[in-house]
């Protein structure tokens, strides 16, 4: 129903626009419903896993911690030393990416420290020792 132009009858509507709101009360049952819906939602915390702003930090903390200067150079000291990885140690693949899995994620120069992985074993492997507890993968 659209407002009324004239004044009067404007007044009216409000009032009673007022009043249908003011009279309305929800019972339990619907608000256990509206909160059950709300409860549904994405977790806030799942948001925040992919919000931006998180990977904004994300870069920030690495920065932070010289990761990508420590990261990269020992990267390039594993290939230097051990060539490519080709082949992945647990299902044997060689194709698509192969990286070099640091064993304890410390990075250091022991090249019996890493091992060649597929980037699916990388990732179960990390998850399996604890290294990595969500998608963050360095
Ligand atoms: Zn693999």
């Amino acid at each position: 129903m659209p407002a009324p132009k004239d004044p009067i009858k404007y007044k009216l509507y409000i009032e009673r626009l007022k009043l249908s709101h003011t009279g309305k009360k929800f019972s339990d049952g619907t608000k256990e419903k509206m909160s059950l819906t709300r409860k549904g939602k994405i977790p806030k915390n799942l948001a925040w896993l992919t919000s931006p702003e998180l990977n904004k930090k994300r870069s920030e903390k690495m920065r932070r911690e010289n990761w990508d200067g420590g990261y990269s150079a020992v990267h390039a000291w594993v290939i230097k030393k051990k060539g490519k990885a080709s082949k992945c140690e647990d299902c044997s693949k060689e194709t698509g990416k192969i990286e070099w899995s640091n064993k304890d994620h410390k990075y250091q120069r022991i090249l019996g420290d890493y091992n060649a992985r597929c980037v699916s074993c990388h990732r179960k492997y990390d998850l399996s020792q604890g290294l990595i507890k969500n998608n963050y993968h360095l």
